[in-house]
């Protein structure tokens, strides 16, 4: 029997374990605590959150959150080194590059407990994105490093993996796991009326919500498409506060409404003709759902897509997220393996497990 404590803080991180989760209950031989820092704390992380998406409720609630990274990430250290002492696990698995991830990976390894990172070796090769230190560092201090796609593998190979004493192993993207899994269970939000066509968009990261050039370019370019076809637009809290500043405001024709809970998510998504978004998850869905994708980035770390014409960066330039709207030409031959069959779960659990015995 091997024990393993899962670390989780933000929703997506959430959706990922899931399927990771539900294959451990497959086993009889491993036994999973999960720990929900709380550092992603809001209403749609409710009960409901959990009984809807079929994820195992977490066993430990640290309630750390809403402070400076720095304050965070050092509560939650001192709070996971706590449970990590308490329940002596074989493994720490940790997921994608929150302060949650990084606080995870450096309490477990300094009480020499093996790390896993599940979408491992991902860069976007800008070091002010508080998510690039973060997975850097998490890569470095585990002890096994699942990679959603080969370009990851490549990424760690280029700053010298085979010196660390780490293991590496392409397992697919556990994200493709859930698509499957959610596709199943999409609702449409019950109060949102909608005829016909309709855009995707949300805007997150701290590089667009806090740079007021960047958000007052992206709401002119969203306003100008909505002129032509309605732009479905779950607001993120950060970015509902910093819009309250802004001289220019989201046009009647942006339905803007407040985040939905992620069946109703994955209904948008696969209903929707096009998606416009900053988020990493978003840009994924886009892809299992067979989207096009413009992506309000300068970089992203799923270049896959980009290579193969499903997505387009056009950073926050409004000309540019005009153009792409109206111009560019995606591919649309979807039948292309990028991120694994979703069996990343599967080959994660089975990992673990072989490694212990
Ligand atoms: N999402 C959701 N409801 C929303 C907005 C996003 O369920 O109102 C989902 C989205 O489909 C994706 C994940 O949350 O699976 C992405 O989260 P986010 O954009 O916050 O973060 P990122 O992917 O950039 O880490």
């Amino acid at each position: 029997m091997i024990k393993v404590v899962t670390i989780l803080g933000a929703r997506p991180q959430f959706i990922k374990a899931g399927s990771v989760s539900r294959e451990i209950t497959l086993h009889n031989d491993v036994r999973e605590v999960i720990v929900h820092t709380g550092q992603h704390y809001d209403a749609n992380m409710s009960d409901v959150f959990f009984e809807e998406m079929k994820i195992p409720k977490p066993d430990y609630f640290l309630g750390i959150g809403g402070s400076s990274h720095g304050a965070m990430t050092g509560q939650m250290i001192e709070k996971i080194e706590e449970v990590l002492l308490k329940e002596k696990p074989d493994w720490v698995l940790v997921y994608g590059d929150t302060n949650s991830t990084l606080a995870g990976a450096l309490a477990a390894s300094k009480l020499h407990i093996k790390v896993a990172h599940i979408e491992a070796g991902l860069r976007s090769f800008n070091m002010k994105m508080p998510e690039e230190i973060n997975r850097i560092l998490t890569d470095r201090i585990s002890s096994i490093l699942f990679c959603p796609t080969q370009t990851a593998i490549d990424n760690l190979e280029n700053e010298g993996v085979d010196k660390w004493q780490t293991q590496v192993k392409l397992s697919g993207d556990v994200m493709q796991d859930g698509a499957l899994f959610y596709k199943e269970l999409a609702e449409k939000p019950s109060d949102l009326e909608l005829s016909g066509e309709f855009v995707l968009s949300t805007i997150h990261r701290a590089e667009n919500t806090d740079d007021e050039v960047r958000l007052t370019a992206i709401i002119e370019a969203i306003n100008e498409v909505a002129q032509t076809c309605p732009v479905v637009l779950p607001i993120h809290p950060r970015t509902k506060a910093k819009l309250e500043n802004l001289t220019v405001k989201l046009s009647v024709n942006v339905k803007v409404i407040t985040p939905v809970g992620y069946l109703n998510m994955v209904w948008l998504i696969d209903n929707c003709k096009l998606i416009m978004t900053d988020s990493g998850g978003l840009q994924k869905e886009a892809f299992f759902f067979e989207k096009p994708c413009i992506t309000l980035r300068d970089e992203t770390e799923w270049v896959e897509l980009i290579e193969h014409n499903f997505n387009i960066l056009v950073g926050a330039n409004k000309q540019a997220i005009i153009t792409a709207y109206n111009e560019h030409r995606f591919a649309n031959d979807y039948n292309v393996d990028l991120y694994g069959n979703g069996m990343a779960s599967e080959s994660i659990v089975k990992a673990l497990v072989n490694n212990d015995s």
